[in-house]
């Protein structure tokens, strides 16, 4: 199913969802551990997952075959996403038909950022150099059989702190067959709201998705804030900082903070919200609790494929 589709449901029904980001796992024994962790996180009731794409040799394969097990083995209906880093066009198409073949019909389309090694990014011979042209590339291959997503900024990019540069260039994406936004992670509700009306001035109607980070523990997550350069609302620190080295408290405070951010962007009309798990469950968890979100008697579990359900798993 397209993923645009379940977010017209959510808008149709007035119904909120969530989706979850996992990312391919260094060690085999890893790639084991997830998947388990997948398995039993699809009890939590996801729409969608989706998988990043680790540019460059194995990684690149393996986002291909967790698109290919969570797809065909574990039910879920997946977003495999694609970048341009050092990948020329064959190889693109390469990963295209994989998805295609797994029955997956939704791609993230998305520039990359540099390799390890590279201070700037650099277009490959013979590959893409943004991402509308990856978008635009998908659409001319494949006409509607992908649902194409693309990365939106309300705290900035790293290359480019102009806005209103930054959204001409998400509205090329849309323009180029994008049909969804999904956006980097922000604890700034407020901010997100303002950058949310400003994408619809520039007449970008497609939904967008907020990238939610749950807190785990306080040094994760001032590092991510850190290197994503996303804002820390000043109450925030005040009740995180002085319990900085209890991670049970961080947890818990956190929970709390990041729901109350949830119900803002609810507020604000936004349907569905997509959690970057970082291939943990138990954050993720505290907040669907805080929500009321994890299935219960009174909000059954319905996402599973058809296949699932008959196969007694959903
Ligand atoms: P683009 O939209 O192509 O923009 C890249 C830069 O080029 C920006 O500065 C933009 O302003 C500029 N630009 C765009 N169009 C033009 C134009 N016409 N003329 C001049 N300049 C232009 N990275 C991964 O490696 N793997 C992942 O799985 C992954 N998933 C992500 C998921 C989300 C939701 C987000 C927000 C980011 C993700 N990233 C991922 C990181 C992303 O690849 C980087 O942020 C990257 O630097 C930009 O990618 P983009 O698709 O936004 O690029």
């Amino acid at each position: 199913m397209h993923i645009r589709e379940m977010l017209a449901e959510a808008e149709r029904t007035g119904d909120p969802s969530f989706s979850f980001e996992y990312f391919p796992p260094k060690t085999a024994q890893g790639v084991q551990n997830l998947y388990e962790r997948m398995e039993r996180m699809y009890n939590f009731g996801p729409k969608f997952v989706d998988i990043t794409w680790g540019a460059g040799g194995r990684i690149a394969e393996l986002t291909c075959e967790m698109v290919v097990q969570a797809q065909t083995y574990l039910g879920l209906e997946a977003c495999m996403h694609l970048t341009c880093t050092d990948m020329g066009e064959e190889r693109v198409n390469d990963a295209l038909q994989k998805a295609y073949k797994a029955g997956c019909t939704n791609i993230l389309a998305l520039r990359g950022d540099p390799p390890r090694e590279k201070e700037k990014w650099e277009a490959t011979d013979g590959g893409f150099r943004y991402a509308r042209d990856l978008v635009a590339h998908i659409r001319k291959s494949y006409g509607n059989h992908f649902d194409i997503g693309v990365a939106g900024y309300p705290e900035g990019c790293d290359d480019n702190k102009d806005e209103d540069l930054l959204l001409d260039h998400l509205k090329e994406k849309v323009d180029m067959g994008a049909s969804f936004i999904v956006t980097q992670m922000f604890y700034d509700a407020d901010n997100f709201v303002r950058w949310v009306g400003k994408v619809r001035e520039r007449g970008i109607t497609v939904p967008i998705v907020p990238g939610i980070m749950p807190i785990a523990t306080y040094a994760s997550f001032l590092r991510r804030a850190n290197h994503m350069n996303c804002k820390v609302p000043e109450d925030w620190m005040a009740k995180l900082e002085p319990v900085k080295n209890d991670d049970v408290a961080v947890r818990d405070i956190g929970k709390t903070l990041v729901a109350d951010m949830c119900r803002k962007i609810l507020a604000a009309g936004i349907r569905h919200l997509h959690f970057y798990t970082m291939n943990l469950a138990q954050a993720t968890r505290m907040v669907l609790e805080e929500l009321d979100w994890m299935p219960s008697a009174d909000r059954p579990l319905k996402q599973a494929l058809p296949w699932k359900q008959s196969l007694g798993f959903g």
